[in-house]
């Protein structure tokens, strides 16, 4: 079988809200042709028209080429050798951030091939499904007033589930309004629900992050996310040390070297992964067993459409430990509508996919819709 076609499709709602922390208003996805007549099908949740331009642009040298170029020809069914040759082939303006990002999404569209092709389902490729179905975590932005998350996160709690995240909004701006907002998100869920916290590097040091981790401490939080930049690692690292709340973070981060950097320096808790960033499947399953050795929890990052949330799911049923699916709950087309057949959550736990590859096929009524030609 050989790769006949690469291609990167950019998706963007026509009205974009910019000061909102929402990645479900765009999307990149590629979908990956083969002179078998199967096509692989990916994304990428970073920004969608420069991953774009990694995939599409034409080779400069030998370890600095478009993704697309490299991928030409190749048997899909090599998936780590390609992994390695998009990786040296980019490694001149790649090796970390969007080059690797850009990787993720092609990564995954060579699992959905091979997966086609043998007519089983990813998680068979990646040693197989430990459970059919796991808890998902509702996943939404935290509203603006303690009025409105109180009665955000008791409607999301009526529709069943056990876990809600609230995260970005209003974090950050002032600590006694964070604590109101907390307390209101802790009424309203109730007593038997796991609630998490992303604070979106709202926090401005770790002796803050100490002090507010304290003091929210008491409505007893899952997890706290990302309450200090990705890249002060020394912070998370005295946070971590000094509070007894996880802490949880990563989505940023690329590649098996980055996450060992959170383990080692940044003594993080929960590792979150997304697997249309970090480096596909490929590096989600390295990346995972590495949590996993060393006592850490894994719970992927997954904040865009229907093919991701697909992709998650395959990885969680392989491991271990798999606490959670991150349920994106925005009500955006991109995240509901483009995936025709979209993971379903019942009860609070979302199905593992059963369908060949991903097991998921496209709306192309939809895609044809946000196709976004600059
Ligand atoms: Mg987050």
């Amino acid at each position: 079988m050989r790769i006949t076609e690469v291609e990167a499709i950019v998706l963007r709602m026509p009205e974009i809200d910019v000061s909102a922390a929402d990645s479900t208003q765009d999307a990149l996805v590629v979908r990956v042709h083969t002179d078998a007549g199967i096509t692989g099908v990916g994304e990428v949740d970073a920004s969608p028209t420069v991953v774009k331009a990694i995939i599409d642009a034409p080779p400069s040298h030998a370890i600095s080429s478009g993704l697309r170029e490299l991928l030409l020809g190749e048997d899909p069914r090599d998936i780590e050798r390609l992994w390695d040759r998009m990786y040296q082939g980019s490694i001149f303006y790649g090796r970390r951030g969007v080059g690797v990002m850009a990787m993720s999404g092609l990564d995954i569209a060579l699992y959905d091939i091979l997966g086609k092709a043998l007519e089983v389902p990813a998680y068979r490729l990646m040693g197989g499904a430990r459970r059919s179905s796991l808890p998902a975590y509702a996943s939404t932005l935290m509203p603006d007033t303690p009025d409105e998350a109180e009665a955000h996160a008791r409607e999301v709690a009526a529709q069943g589930f056990g876990a809600i995240k609230f995260g970005w909004g209003p974090f950050g701006r002032d600590a006694d309004l964070d604590e109101e907002l907390v307390a209101a998100v802790r009424r309203g869920a109730g007593e038997g629900v796991d609630i998490m916290l992303d604070i979106g590097f709202g926090w401005r040091d770790a002796e803050h992050a100490i002090a507010m981790t304290r003091r929210l401490a008491r409505y007893r939080p899952r997890w706290i996310e990302e309450p200090l930049p990705p890249d002060d690692v020394e912070g998370y690292a005295r946070l971590a040390d000094a509070v007894d709340v996880p802490i949880a973070a990563g989505e940023e981060n690329t590649t098996r070297f980055e996450f060992a950097e959170l383990i080692e320096r940044g003594h993080l808790d929960v590792l979150q992964p997304d697997i249309s960033r970090c480096g596909g499947l490929t590096e989600a399953r390295r990346i995972a067993a590495m949590a996993h050795s060393r006592g850490r929890v894994c719970v992927p990052h997954a904040w865009s459409t229907g093919i991701i949330s697909a992709a998650s799911l395959h990885l969680l049923a392989t491991l271990p430990v798999a606490p959670y699916l991150e349920y994106c709950i925005r009500p955006n087309p991109l995240n509901t509508g483009l995936v025709r057949n979209p993971v379903v959550v019942e009860g609070g736990r979302a199905a593992v996919p059963q369908a060949p590859g991903l097991g998921i096929t496209l709306d192309e009524a939809e895609l044809a819709r946000f196709a976004w030609d600059a």
